[in-house]
């Protein structure tokens, strides 16, 4: 998994023409279909090279077909996607988790929305793992998990991290003793997380009576980040093994946001300033006043940027300019999304979304 500032690192790459290729190909998890995989990449490009003719370096494809051919059996089961530009010096993999839109885009710059909605279905997140006796709390940010610091029975409430240490093993150690108290302990650093501005989802694993026992202390500035929780022995718990049962916990968390959001910005109440449908997103991305922007997983939306005036446009002479200086996009969707992270505000890709674009202004 990739996180949010490689996602950005790949975008503020750009070629002086529209000849970066993006390639997104699911790889099935029988071996069986890799010549199937092969051919079928190739029709991605193809429809890439007919959306933008003469773009295409012949390098450049054999360097992607030759890439997906030798790592694909890596990543059954995950979508691959492949960044080439030899004006560029770029070759890129990024493996994505389970399945996403597959597509090859010729542009200026790599084609980032898959991954920033893999970002979206898999967010940075926490994990508390307990026993009776002691917790951890981890983070993870794309395939990276760390300890950022334990609390325990034994710990004074001024030691370390606010009554929680440092921990240096990656293996959880056995405890067996019960100590009740140290749930308080546990909830209040999380409240005082909560109390500077955490907001990442909290995923709780271990004892199912521990995991009980901390819910029921948690204060309600903390349960809003709550994504849900998993059983397990924390005593054969290893880092990798608490993020692999985080994940299918925080992955439907997302899912559930993201139902919600669509729920509430298309079914908005009059006076909510909500909009739906590509044009007036566009209207108000143009604007600037987007603090929640929808959009949806599968289609490309062609159209235009001008580089004076800054407009996107479906049509290559909607701004003041009348397009003197607007040069084609392959993708509006991807360059609304970027413009409204830019200033300031939220993009989910949402699965369920009715329309091509929805939004809610700031
Ligand atoms: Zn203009």
């Amino acid at each position: 998994m990739i996180t949010y500032g490689e996602v950005e690192k790949l975008h503020c790459m750009r070629a002086a023409d529209q000849s970066v290729l993006s390639v997104y190909a699911y790889v099935p998890s029988e071996r069986a279909s890799m010549r199937e995989l092969q051919a079928h990449a190739m029709d991605l490009v193809k429809a890439a090279t007919e959306r933008a003719p003469d773009m295409l370096h012949r390098e450049d494809e054999l360097l992607a077909r030759r890439t997906l051919a030798e790592r694909a059996g890596e990543w059954l089961g995950h979508t691959l996607g492949i960044f080439v530009s030899g004006q560029l010096s770029l070759l890129e993999v990024v493996p994505l988790r389970g399945s996403f839109p597959e597509r090859a885009v010729l542009a200026a710059r790599p084609h980032v929305r898959p991954l920033l909605a893999a970002l979206g279905r898999y967010p940075d997140h926490r994990v508390v793992v307990m026993d009776h006796r002691h917790a951890w709390l981890l983070t993870v940010a794309g395939d990276r998990v760390e300890i950022v610091a334990r609390t325990s029975a034994e710990s004074l409430p001024s030691a370390g991290f606010g009554g929680w240490y440092f921990e240096q093993s990656h293996v959880l150690q056995r405890v067996t003793e019960v100590a009740p108290h140290f749930y308080q302990d546990a909830a209040a650093i999380l409240d005082r997380q909560a109390r500077h501005g955490s907001s990442q989802p909290l995923v709780v694993g271990g004892y199912v009576d521990s995991i009980t026992q901390l819910l029921t202390l948690l204060p309600q500035a903390v349960l809003r980040d709550y994504a849900g929780s998993f059983a397990a022995d924390p005593h054969s718990l290893t880092l990798a093994g608490a993020r692999d049962l985080a994940a299918p916990v925080v992955s439907s968390w997302a899912e559930r946001r993201e139902c919600q959001l669509v729920q509430a910005v298309t079914t908005a109440r009059p006076g909510v300033p909500a909009t739906i449908g590509l044009e007036d997103c566009l209207t108000a991305v143009n604007a600037g006043t987007v603090g929640l922007l929808l959009i949806a997983d599968e289609p490309l939306v062609p159209g235009f940027h001008c580089e004076r005036c800054d407009v996107l446009s479906v049509g290559s002479n909607e701004c003041c300019d009348w397009g003197a200086a607007s040069w084609p996009v392959p993708d509006l969707l991807e360059e609304m999304a970027w413009r409204t992270l830019r200033d300031g505000g939220q993009v989910v890709s949402a699965r369920t979304l009715p329309c091509t674009a929805a939004a809610r202004m700031q």
